[in-house]
């Protein structure tokens, strides 16, 4: 075979490939949108096959907890049912499982919810030079670290709900990669119960993504859509994950009322925190 036959094999192999992988894309999309099996994560599962956070929970707690990832999938599966779960069509706010269940357990638990904020909310403007000190695709913040704030951080979203959270008692996790989340909170939940409830601040496609791992790892949890900055589709959503993330991502002004009041209903009027003690990537109040 000459060189010139050999390239044409090899341009036809390659647009096949293509052709393959864009194929799988729109079978599985398919299958997101009839909620095939009542599971709405056909395409993002798809995608992360072989990752290294997949390969984590997989590994770490499906494999580890199997009971538990059943009763999760069963749980998961109704929740799906229920049609108004579905991507996009929740709105921006999101209770897992339901928002009364969640308020009462907010109000009782002495352990207080943790909350999740997304590196993408921190400051990154270059047009009036307003950035992060603390750097961005990372869970570190000069106000949570040494309760110092400049300029900058009193416009920062990340600086108005720590400071509200050290007002109700409750700790503070700056997310990062989905590796991480699985790391930090997911996993310390599942063996240690150390996270039982969480208010989280996620684009409306990681809320999709994140339902399933929650419900097998039996967290209760209010989920928060950003209004404006967020990733779209799962090319976005990876270049964010691993750290590649430029838009500000910001919250809407309802999700701002429901935060600080969600906040306040879990409030301990008996304890006064002073600060926060930073243990791995979480923010304790003290
Ligand atoms: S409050 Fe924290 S996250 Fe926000 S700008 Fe200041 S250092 Fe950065």
């Amino acid at each position: 075979m000459g060189p010139e036959n050999r390239n044409i094999n090899e341009m036809r192999n390659a647009i096949f490939r293509i052709g393959f992988v864009m194929r799988l894309n729109r079978f599985f999309h398919h299958l997101d949108r009839i909620s095939f099996f009542s599971i709405n994560i056909w395409n993002f599962s798809y995608h992360s096959f072989f990752k290294e956070y997949a390969r984590l929970f997989f590994f770490k707690v499906m494999v580890g907890y199997p009971l538990r990832t059943i009763r999760g999938l069963k749980k998961y599966r109704h929740f799906i049912k229920q049609k108004e779960n579905l991507f996009f069509k929740y709105g921006q706010f999101l209770f897992i499982t339901d928002e009364k269940a969640f308020l009462e357990k907010i109000k009782k638990q002495k352990i207080k919810p943790l909350v999740g904020l997304g590196f993408c909310l921190k400051p990154n403007n270059p047009e009036n030079a307003s950035f992060c000190p603390s750097g961005r695709a990372n869970h570190d913040c000069l106000y949570l670290e040494k309760g110092q704030a400049l300029q900058v951080c009193f416009y920062c979203s990340i600086y108005k709900i720590s400071r509200k959270c050290l007002e109700t008692g409750c700790d503070v996790y700056i997310m990062t990669s989905a590796k991480d989340i699985a790391r930090d909170f997911l996993i310390p939940q599942v063996k240690d119960e150390k996270f039982p409830s969480a208010i989280l601040l996620l684009c409306p496609y990681s809320i999709q993504a994140i339902i399933f791992p929650l419900l097998i790892c039996g967290v209760d949890v209010f989920l928060m859509a950003y209004e404006r900055g967020f990733c779209r589709d799962y090319r976005e959503w990876r270049s964010a994950d691993k750290g590649n993330k430029n838009e500000m991502t910001e919250l809407s002004k309802e999700s701002w009322k429901k935060i600080f009041d969600l906040l306040s209903e879990s409030r301990d009027v008996n304890s006064q925190f002073q600060r926060f003690r930073r243990e791995g990537n979480i923010f304790y109040p003290e």
